[in-house]
């Protein structure tokens, strides 16, 4: 059984699972579409949506298969994802600059630059916006770190959203205010040696 959680009346998640390793997916029920953020891998996802009868819109924050693997395993109406998820999924459609969409909740995909990974995109659902992995660190010589160049775009754009919430997957928490998440990056940025290209930490 996936664990389901209710955040308000439009938008839930499945929690995400380390074993399989498997990302959260958000849930968005619009008048016309469900949007699914991110389609994890655990095999017991697609069972759990496909019980949901009103026609399924995928955003796909980025390409890692925690968050992908179960893509061929269901039907959408559209895929969105970043030009460098495309790549991998080979299908969908990528998303160039913010889609902005009322259905009947505020629907807003966005590029989301990411030191975690490339070509990753957010969704933003009303008061909430679902990140993805995108405000994580990556590895670069068996360390973890940012890239600063890239990290100070992020939170350019971060700051920019309307959502009040900032929902992080792989977090037990999961849902974060806004200014907290923007905190955290800044302080981050603000360790950056202006010499160096990648900020490390930890
Ligand atoms: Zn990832």
């Amino acid at each position: 059984m996936m664990e389901i959680v209710k955040i308000n009346d439009r938008i839930s998640y499945i929690k995400a699972t380390e074993k399989p390793l498997s990302a959260d997916v958000g849930i968005v029920c619009g008048d016309e579409f469900v949007w699914i953020f991110d389609v994890g891998a655990d095999e017991l996802v697609p069972m759990e949506l496909k019980r949901i009868e009103k026609p399924k819109n995928a955003v796909i924050s980025h390409f890692h298969p925690d968050h992908t693997a179960n893509l061929d395993k269901m039907d959408f109406s559209e895929i969105f994802l970043g030009a460098n998820t495309f790549k991998y999924a080979k299908k969908g459609k990528t998303v160039e600059k913010d889609i902005f969409i009322d259905d009947g909740i505020k629907i807003h995909i966005f590029l989301l630059p990411s030191s975690h990974a490339k070509g990753s995109i957010g969704l933003e659902a009303g008061e909430y916006a679902f990140l993805g992995d995108a405000a994580y660190a990556t590895m670069k010589q068996g360390k973890v770190c940012y890239n600063a160049s890239v990290l100070k775009e992020e939170i350019t754009v971060l700051k920019s959203l309307s959502a009040k919430y900032f929902l992080l997957s792989h977090d037990e928490k999961f849902i974060y205010p806004k200014d907290e998440v923007i905190k955290n990056l800044e302080e981050i940025y603000s360790k950056r040696d202006p010499k160096e290209s990648y900020i490390f930490i930890g």
